[in-house]
């Protein structure tokens, strides 16, 4: 196929959501899916934050887990290609392998917020598809959030009540879905993905190709 003989640049598929509305889920879950077909070919953007660890993460493969001070001399010597305070945390976005991978021709995934999409969208526009995902009513969300049970009463009201400011923000986002069924979203998102792949800009060699081809072309009897 045409698009598999292309060289590509990648892009940023960035996730965003309120707490609680299944973005971890769907995100590991493409993640996974997609790495089964094609080895390589996605992988997540490890955050650095200054939040506390929970006990089901690895430090270097959910966040890389700083203190206050680090995360300064990070983002004070431009290595975060976006950075904000989210629930009283710090959070950013490392530059230097998001920029590798690009360049490779390999996609990456951010887990972030509305405010590190804001960033990453006035600095790499043509690079960036941004995905909000909605979830379905608060009475869920709210059960997702308790279900999770890492979180202590005050950080899950906390969140809660900064989902309202989050959700805000959804007409910032190229695509917005609402996570009703993990297969469902998880398929939504993977779709937007190959759609996004075949985009004309990101195909770097297309006009080489199209002088291959229209040459070839000529030359049929
Ligand atoms: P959590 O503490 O639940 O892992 O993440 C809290 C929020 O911070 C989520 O909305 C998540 O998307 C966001 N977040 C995680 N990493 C980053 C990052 O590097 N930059 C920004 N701006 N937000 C992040």
């Amino acid at each position: 196929m045409a698009d598999e003989a292309l060289k590509r640049r990648g892009m940023i598929l960035i996730l965003s959501s309120p707490s609680g509305a299944g973005k971890t889920s769907i995100s590991r879950a493409v993640l996974q899916e997609e790495n089964e077909q094609d080895a390589g070919s996605i992988h997540l953007s490890v955050s650095v934050t200054t939040r506390k660890r929970r006990s089901s993460e690895v430090e270097g493969v959910h966040y890389k887990f700083l203190s206050p001070r680090q995360f300064e001399s990070l983002r004070d010597h431009e290595d975060l290609l976006e950075w904000a305070e989210v629930h009283g945390n710090y959070y950013g976005t490392p530059r230097e392998p998001v920029e590798a991978a690009l360049a490779q021709g390999q996609d990456v995934l951010f887990d972030i917020d509305w405010q590190g999409t804001r960033q990453v969208l006035e600095k790499m526009r043509a690079d960036v598809v941004a995905v909000f995902i909605l979830p379905p009513s608060a009475a869920e969300q709210r059960t997702r959030l308790e279900r999770r049970a890492e979180d202590d009463g005050a950080v899950i009201k906390r969140r809660l009540a900064n989902a309202r400011d989050e959700i805000g923000h959804w007409e910032e986002y190229d695509y917005v879905l609402v996570n009703r069924d993990l297969n469902d979203s998880v398929a939504k998102v993977r779709a937007i993905l190959h759609a996004e792949r075949c985009r004309r800009v990101r195909l770097v060699d297309l006009p080489e190709f199209i002088e291959v081809l229209d040459r070839d072309l000529a030359g049929q009897p």
